[in-house]
């Protein structure tokens, strides 16, 4: 993979000695519109990757990610292209990167629509009072705001465009615990009101229990793990989910960081045989370090786990 938004990263890579590291593999999952599908696992397990692919910002090497029935990894017409893309949108983790400092907060707004010669007439007011600041921010820069309101004028600019997907990667994790709370709120409202689709990227299982309508578990670049939140909360079926369900914080959880599970993260570029979990996994078997589990439905939920019956 080549992460085209960090091209002095592409330049190291090139000249290291070649191993292959899959970042994410057969990982298959449907967002259905105007529903928030949320991805979780620890840092390495591939659902930035993910994240980046759904929005064209990486290419993956095989597979299609399709939005309707355009897809965006093959798709060779630049109309076609150029809609899709404007179809999707992305909230990233830190909104102080995310932002031009030199632009005034109705530019920052208006530039998903006024690049491709909409119309502006009023759109940046508009959505400032959506996502819960004053019209009269427009004018102001982004270093006059805290991190919740910045975090607030970047939803408003994904909003502009009226995308039909939004990708949101970590969109809280960087912010005060105290404001997370309410930009999740915000963002879940806005989800309802508008019908928009979420894909949600987190670490914590409690910060997307109450948005998600599915939640797919990914371990080491796999899917291992999809449910609705109340049954994976009520009854997970793999182990690794119970593991980070066993380490998240019982009580009003908003925002706080998961204990890692026991055990290292394996070392992606030599994977471990089998089910990638079987090291860190307290029931493994000699079949699980053999043979790797298939995603299957077990009781209403998709698992890949030669035990989860
Ligand atoms: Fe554990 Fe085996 Fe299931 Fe993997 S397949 S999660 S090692 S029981
Ligand atoms: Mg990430």
């Amino acid at each position: 993979i080549f992460d085209v938004s960090k091209p002095w990263l592409n330049r190291v890579i090139e000249r290291l000695p070649k191993a292959m590291l899959t970042a994410v593999s057969d990982v298959s999952f449907d967002v259905e519109e105007r529903t928030v599908y949320s991805l979780v696992g620890e840092s390495g397990s591939g659902k930035s990757t993910i994240g980046k692919m759904a929005v064209g910002l990486l290419k993956p090497t095989d597979g299609s990610v399709l939005i309707n029935d355009i897809d965006l990894s093959r798709e060779t017409d630049g109309g076609k292209l150029d809609k899709a893309r404007s179809d999707i949108q992305m909230i990233f983790q830190d909104p102080y990167a995310s932002l031009n400092p030199r632009w005034r907060v109705r530019e920052i707004i208006n530039e998903p629509v006024s690049a491709r010669g909409g119309n502006v007439v009023g759109l940046a007011e508009k959505l400032l009072e959506q996502v819960g600041l004053s019209s009269l921010d427009a004018d102001k820069f982004p270093h006059e705001f805290s991190g919740g309101q910045r975090q607030r004028i970047c939803i408003a600019r994904a909003l502009a465009s009226e995308p039909k997907l939004i990708v949101c990667d970590e969109p809280t994790s960087a912010l005060d615990v105290s404001v997370q709370a309410q930009v999740l709120n915000l963002m879940s409202d806005l989800q309802e009101n508008l019908g928009l689709t979420y894909l949600f990227i987190s670490h914590d299982l409690t910060v997307v229990q109450h948005i998600s309508d599915k939640i797919g578990v990914l371990y080491l670049g796999r899917l291992v793990e999809e449910a609705t939140p109340d049954e994976l909360f009520e009854n997970p079926k793999h182990p690794y989910s119970q593991m980070l369900l066993a380490a998240a914080p019982k009580m009003d959880g908003f925002g706080r960081e998961i204990d890692p599970p026991q055990g290292e993260i394996p070392d992606p570029i030599n994977p471990p045989t089998g089910c990638a979990f079987h090291p860190r996994c307290p029931i493994a078997t000699a079949k699980c370090s053999a043979e790797r589990p298939e995603m299957r439905v077990v009781r209403g939920a998709r698992v890949a786990c030669h035990l989860a019956e």
